[in-house]
Formats: C-alpha cells, sequence, structure tokens
C-alpha cells in the first residue's frame, strides 16, 4: 500500500447514491451527481452509474472529458468561460449560464459542430453568486430561446454558497413563478427547474420542496451524508464513504512548548503554543500538498492534530486509547473541502475498496 491514501468504499458510495436518488425521484425530482469534489475519478464516477444515476455534474471541463458513458448526460456547474466555450459545445451535455453573450458564442460553437447545447438559465436569487436577477429571467431566457444552437431546457438557481442563503419554500416559489412566466411566453413546458444542491435536502425531508422543482444538482449529502443547509445527517446515508490514511515517520515524547527565540511560522504565521508539559508526538507524512489538517479530523478521537506544514502533520496521541508504532497509519474522517484537496493532491493514493 502507498501512502498517504484516500479509501473509497464502494458499497457505501453505492448506497448512498441509491438511496438520494431513491429520495429525489419519490420527490419527483431527478437527481445530477456532482463530482467535481471527486475530480470525477473514473473508477468512482463508475460507481454513481451502477448505482442508477443519470446525469453526472462538474465545475470543470477536464473532469467532464474524464466521463465517457453512453446514455449519462454531462453537465458543465460554472458558467462557461469564453475561452472554453469550443469544448462546452463538444463535452457538456448541459450548462448553466447566465450571461447572454457567452450563450450565444456557445450557440455558434454547437451550430459548427451540428448539435444542440442544453442550457439552463440561472436565477439569482439572494445568494449573490451566479445568476441574472429576478427581473431579467424572462426577458434573456426569451433571447436564448431564439437561438439556433441552443436547447433552451430551463431555470436553476444556486443558493448557500456565497451569501449563505439557505433555499426555502419561499425562495423557490420565486424560481417556479419565473418557471411559469416563461412557459407562458413561449408556450411550451420547461423540462429543467433546478432547485439547487444539497442546501435543498431539508425541504424534501421535510416535505415542503414545491412540486414544480424537478431537478436538483447533489454532491454533499451523497459523499457525506448530510444536507448542507443546516448540516444534519440524513437517515440511512453513510458518513464515512471516505477515509485518510497516513504513516508515522517519527514517534517522540518531547515538550509541548517549542524552545528557543520565537518568530513566524514557516507559513508567515504567529501561532500560539501552550505548554502541557511532556507529549507524545506523532509526525505523519502528509500536509498542506494533500490537505490542510484543520479539514480532516482523526477517527480516533483520543488523538489530536496540533500542526501541519507543506509535508508534515504532528499529532498528539499521549492520551491515545489505541498503541501507535513507527509506520502505523493514522485515519482520518474528511470533511468536503479536506475531500477536494485530498483529490486534487496528486500526492495522494486513491483506493476504491
Ligand atoms: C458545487 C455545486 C453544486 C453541488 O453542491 P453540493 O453542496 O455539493 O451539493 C451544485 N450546483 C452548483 C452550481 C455547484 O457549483
Amino acid at each position: 500500500m502507498k501512502y498517504p491514501a484516500l479509501i473509497i468504499n464502494r458499497q457505501k458510495l453505492k448506497e448512498n447514491v441509491e438511496r438520494v436518488v431513491e429520495m429525489c425521484r419519490k420527490a419527483g425530482i431527478e437527481p445530477c451527481a456532482v463530482v467535481k469534489c471527486l475530480c470525477a475519478i473514473p473508477e468512482i464516477t463508475q460507481i454513481y452509474v451502477e448505482a442508477g444515476i443519470k446525469a453526472l455534474a462538474d465545475s470543470r471541463i477536464d473532469n467532464l472529458k474524464k466521463i465517457p458513458y453512453a446514455g449519462i448526460k454531462k453537465w458543465l456547474l460554472r458558467i462557461p468561460m469564453l475561452s472554453e466555450i469550443k469544448d462546452v459545445a463538444l463535452y457538456a451535455d448541459v450548462s448553466l449560464n447566465s450571461e447572454i453573450e457567452t450563450v450565444k458564442a456557445l450557440s455558434e460553437e454547437a451550430e459548427k459542430i451540428g448539435k444542440k447545447a442544453g442550457v439552463v438559465l440561472m436565477v439569482d436569487l439572494g445568494d449573490l453568486r451566479e445568476g441574472v436577477l429576478a427581473e431579467d429571467a424572462v426577458e434573456t431566457a426569451v433571447e436564448i430561446s431564439k437561438l439556433k444552437g441552443i436547447e433552451f431546457l430551463g431555470v436553476g438557481t444556486n443558493l448557500n454558497c456565497y451569501g449563505s442563503i439557505i433555499p426555502t419554500t419561499e425562495n423557490l416559489k420565486v424560481l417556479t413563478g419565473i418557471a411559469k412566466q416563461i412557459e407562458e411566453k413561449l408556450n411550451k413546458r420547461l423540462q429543467i427547474i433546478s432547485g439547487g444542491n444539497s442546501g435543498s435536502i431539508h425541504l424534501i425531508s421535510n416535505g415542503i420542496m414545491p412540486k414544480e422543482i424537478n431537478n436538483l444538482r447533489i454532491g454533499e449529502t451523497i459523499l457525506l451524508g448530510n444536507e448542507t443547509s443546516y448540516q444534519k445527517h440524513i437517515e440511512n446515508l453513510h458518513t464515512d464513504v471516505f477515509r485518510f490514511d497516513a504513516q508515522i515517520i517519527e514517534l517522540k515524547t518531547k515538550p509541548s512548548l517549542p524552545f528557543g527565540e520565537s518568530g513566524l511560522n514557516s507559513f508567515g504565521e504567529k501561532v500560539y503554543y501552550e505548554d502541557k508539559g511532556l507529549m507524545k508526538r506523532a509526525i505523519i507524512a502528509c500536509g498542506r500538498q494533500d490537505v490542510d489538517g484543520d479539514k480532516i479530523s482523526p477517527v480516533d478521537e483520543s488523538i489530536q492534530v496540533i500542526g501541519y506544514s507543506s509535508d508534515h502533520m504532528i499529532v498528539d496521541i499521549t492520551n491515545a486509547k489505541s498503541e501507535y508504532h513507527l509506520g502505523n497509519t493514522i485515519s482520518f474522517n474528511v470533511t468536503y473541502g479536506g475531500l477536494l484537496s485530498l483529490c486534487t493532491s496528486e500526492y495522494v493514493l486513491k483506493a476504491v475498496e
């Protein structure tokens, strides 16, 4: 085995996908699985497909290119860059958009290759990241629907990101209201009304999701088993699909208070150290090039991460309940940010078990 390693439990991930799909479909919603946090690693996206997902979504074209499965729709989540429009036409079946100029460019590229690019118009309901404001939505939708290279699929929104705004029945009803106005104006049904991300799951659990919402884009709930608006665990979902293991390279009893003249640490930060007397300390072979120490937490709750730099992490094992030896590994639970960082690090082995 090579370390550090991110261990992915195939069965647990598969069950999470199946359960989220079931929960959504019962509410009349077809979920898109968001795999950006996993860098769309093929061995993992394969599990989603086996578990019945029909659409995979990512923010980056480079990741969409790794999704080859026939019959699976590929969604580009991040509003496209003008410089990547050609690739958007080639590799994304659906893209989320908020700029008419970008959609026009996409239309031209799609026409060139004899395709129609699927477009969802994003509406900003207060989170203040991407999206047209509500008052501009109908007009923009009408313009998009005239473009020859575009299949205008519907509307969507994204909350819980920049502005930490929680999806509610009220704000999603603004979206469904806009959808209705667009349908009347275009005199046709919209295929997609996309009501957000894992922050919208609580509306399903509580049975208060507006019935017109027929799509969600779900990353975190599948990966970590919780919804994100209130950080609540979703019953039936595994919270331990992922585990991070790193190996002990030094194990010594040392003082807890650094000695010598005190300055800044290697990242230019002033750190406060508490004198806890002698401490049993393990150095493990991982660091910021893999993950920040505050984005993972030891599975063994009797030990504690006390510091980390580019390639070293120091763990206090003074009160550890189990015994650790040089060469042993220490296991960690991961947060969303931790998972993103571990998947992105080329130094971390990704092992599906
Ligand atoms: C990341 C992202 C999602 C998925 O968010 P989760 O909280 O992981 O469910 C959905 N939509 C957009 C536009 C995103 O950028």
